[in-house]
């Protein structure tokens, strides 16, 4: 049973007695930045066939590719920037007590809000790159918008030729080895795991929470609604996290002031 309040609270004492927290982020997080999420109303899914973002479908056919781009260029184009939450995450960093930022987001915002880069792990990769299929060579992503402009809809490799993609994870790729392997670890050493804006139903990355209560750390999930592992979180806050994270961390911090309460 989810009680706002003493949730918040219980979260709050969480954080303020953790020394290792990994902070875990879905599309929700990005919401109030003015990225829409997969699947809440007005959601990508609403307005984009996910079967476009499968990997096979993408290699096989121009025309997707020609709808990727469109739909990477209005990902740009909302001139997205962090939120309240992305900086509420960078002050558990400023506490030093956070050991990784583990996201599914492609935004580039946890950078950009000031978390360290070396601390945020992307599983499923960053639209500010584009990568060649065939030869691995990488792209800035200015670059090759300007060739899509300029009249190129299905733009090529330079090097090799090869088909390019924007550099993020597709339906049926597998996530990034190295990205994945620190994820799971970094999950396994903290003492306290945050979940924010994540429905948890996207596996693998769904998975890595369990890696976290497997060793012992407590689980805190924040989100606007239910998720997939409610049942497993020891405090469960609903609602907005640019609302609720900063709320959250600045009690926590005022519990670390003003040390242990009898409740606590
Ligand atoms: P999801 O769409 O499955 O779930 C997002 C969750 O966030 C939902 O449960 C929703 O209720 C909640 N939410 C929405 N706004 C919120 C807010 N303001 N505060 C708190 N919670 C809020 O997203 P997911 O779990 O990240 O699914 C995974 C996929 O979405 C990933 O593969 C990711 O790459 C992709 N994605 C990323 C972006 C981005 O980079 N910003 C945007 C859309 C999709």
């Amino acid at each position: 049973m989810v009680n706002i309040a003493s949730d918040m609270e219980k979260a709050a004492s969480m954080i303020a007695k953790a020394r290792k927290i990994v902070v875990f982020t879905g599309a929700g997080i990005s919401t109030e930045s003015g990225i829409p999420d997969f699947r809440s109303p007005g959601g990508i899914w609403t307005r984009f066939d996910p079967e476009d973002f499968t990997i096979d479908r993408f290699m096989s056919s121009a025309e997707t590719r020609r709808k990727v781009w469109r739909m990477d260029k209005e990902f740009s184009l909302t001139g997205a920037k962090p939120n309240k939450a992305h900086y509420a995450i960078v002050e558990l960093e400023k506490m030093d007590k956070l050991i990784a930022v583990i996201t599914q987001n492609i935004d580039n915002l946890h950078q950009e809000a000031g978390n360290s880069g070396d601390i945020v792990i992307e599983l499923h990769g960053n639209m500010r790159e584009v990568v060649c299929t065939s030869c691995g060579a990488r792209f800035e992503k200015k670059e090759i918008e300007k060739r899509i402009e300029a009249g190129d809809i299905d733009p090529h490799c330079k090097v090799c030729g090869g088909i390019l993609k924007p550099d993020v994870v597709f339906f049926g790729e597998p996530l990034p080895a190295q990205a994945l392997y620190l994820a799971r670890k970094r999950a396994e050493e903290c003492d306290l795991f945050i979940v924010v804006g994540s429905s948890l139903v996207i596996y693998p990355a769904a998975e890595i929470p369990f890696y976290a209560k497997q060793s012992g750390a407590g689980l805190i999930i924040i989100n606007m609604t239910e998720t997939a592992q409610d049942e497993y979180a020891d405090a469960v806050v609903r609602g907005r996290a640019g609302e609720i994270l900063p709320e959250v961390i600045d009690l926590a911090k005022r519990k670390t002031d003003s040390g242990p309460s009898p409740h606590d």
